[in-house]
């Protein structure tokens, strides 16, 4: 049997009386790389944001590895540690280089010594093709530099699940090409991936799963091959032909 990374168990997210999550129940196994597709405001962000609880689910359960998340007893800044998130406006730390901004948490969080952490930071800089601006502050950098310095510093955590919301949204069309790359190297490595993404051409080479998302319910949880074919529901075939 597969390996189960993530699972819900009808979850359920409201913000007041709006109900933006209605009873996702889903699995995603290792090695999986999941494209999360729908409408703006149809709930997608809030979904991949309940998956390493940044939003706490009104109602169901979320199971990492089968240990419950959910659980008020859990630690979740730990789980965080394995369930890192790449956001689409960077986040990166002004204050901070590049090598900083990736060797900080390793050596903050995991107790990594100096040394070993920037040798790996060098080494995942080097992956994203950015070696030469270790020692650069974020903002002399352009955006697409700063989201694969995103994915570097998520990578240096060694995490077993990235989840990325929107990574390319922010960027100019010039630059989502380096990044797109970056996720699509990252992805043959193995790594469980859950993407929110309108790069309908990264979804449908890179992923091997779609999730549509429809008002807040998972209207569609199928291969790209059948999802771009033969979309199911009339609201995935009218998203389609927007997008497409
Ligand atoms: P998407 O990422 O698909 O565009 P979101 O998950 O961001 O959708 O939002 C879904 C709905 O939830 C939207 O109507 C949005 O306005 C609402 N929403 C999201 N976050 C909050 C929040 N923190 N408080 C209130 N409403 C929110
Ligand atoms: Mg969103």
């Amino acid at each position: 049997m597969s390996n189960t990374v993530i699972r819900t168990e009808f979850l359920c997210k409201s913000f007041g009386e709006l109900e933006v999550l209605k009873d996702i129940s889903t699995v995603i196994y290792q090695g999986e790389v999941v494209a999360i597709l729908g409408p703006s405001g149809s709930g997608k962000s809030t979904f991949l944001r309940c998956m390493n609880l940044l939003e706490r689910p009104t109602k169901g359960r979320i199971y990492f590895h089968e240990q419950e998340i959910t659980h008020p007893k859990v630690n979740i800044a730990k789980i965080r540690q394995r369930l890192v998130m790449v956001f689409q406006h960077f986040n990166l730390f002004p204050h901070m280089t590049v090598l900083q901004n990736v060797t900080y948490a390793p050596m903050k969080v995991k107790g990594v010594d100096k040394q070993q952490a920037q040798a790996k930071g060098l080494a995942l800089l080097t992956k994203v093709g950015l070696e030469a601006k270790a020692d650069v502050y974020p903002s002399k950098l352009s955006g697409g530099q700063k989201q694969r310095v995103a994915i570097a510093r998520a990578l240096a955590m060694e995490p077993e699940m990235i989840l990325f919301d929107e990574p390319t949204s922010a960027l100019d069309p010039e630059m989502v090409k380096d990044v797109l790359e970056v996720m699509k190297a990252l992805a043959d490595t193995g790594i469980t991936m859950a993407i929110v993404t309108h790069e309908m051409g990264f979804a449908r080479e890179v992923a091997s799963r779609i999730m549509f998302l429809d008002q807040g319910s998972l209207a569609e949880d199928t291969t790209p091959s059948e999802f771009f074919q033969n979309p199911q529901c009339d609201r995935a075939k009218q998203f389609l032909e927007k997008m497409l």
